[in-house]
């Protein structure tokens, strides 16, 4: 099943996402139906908040950027009660995009490496160190956990520049390939 995107506007974008534990209702169809609704709306990484659940879980694969970043080849993973426990080395920029703010790109700078805590689709417990596109793309989709988007970490010159563009999406106005959900 593929699920709706809950668009910038939506206040479930702006939660801080919970834990869960391993009796979570259909988990397993939730993660599958996360995959299917990444793949098709050609997303990189999916965080559960963009499909309206507000619980501390995303998915990604950063195949398709495997040609600009190597590391990135191979790299499919699911992530459940995710924690960052640490961040550091340079800052650098990535031009971010969100299926939940579509239709704008804009350079983000964040640090290179980081230490992450998560249980996988398995409950298998992790605590690993991710450098490069990795980092990059749970940064991003770990803010989504957070309640912060990429848009909110841009210079407010650029955040002003798009205003207008971001109240167009939360009142339905992006055009958007796939099926979103507004705030009403
Ligand atoms: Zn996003």
């Amino acid at each position: 099943m593929i699920f709706p995107i809950y668009l910038y506007g939506t206040p479930v974008l702006r939660k801080k996402a919970k834990d869960i534990d391993k009796d979570y209702e259909n988990l397993d169809e939730f993660i599958k139906n996360m995959w299917e609704t990444m793949y098709k709306t050609d997303g990189v990484g999916l965080a559960a908040p963009q499909v309206g659940k507000a619980i501390r879980l995303f998915v990604l694969d950063t195949e398709a950027l495997s040609e600009d970043y190597p590391e990135g080849a191979g790299f499919k993973k699911v992530f459940i009660n995710a924690h960052i426990i640490e961040e550091e080395g340079e800052e650098w920029s990535f031009n971010e995009g969100c299926l939940s703010v579509p239709n704008i790109r804009e350079d983000v700078k964040r640090k290179t490496k980081l230490r992450m805590q998560y249980y996988d689709e398995n409950w298998v417990a992790h605590d690993e160190v991710f450098e490069g596109i990795q980092a990059r793309v749970m940064q991003h989709e770990y803010d989504h956990l957070e309640g912060i988007l990429f848009t909110d970490r841009i210079s407010p010159i650029r955040r002003k520049l798009i205003k207008g563009k971001l109240n167009a999406i939360a009142k339905g106005k992006a055009k958007v390939k796939y099926k979103t959900i507004i705030s009403k």
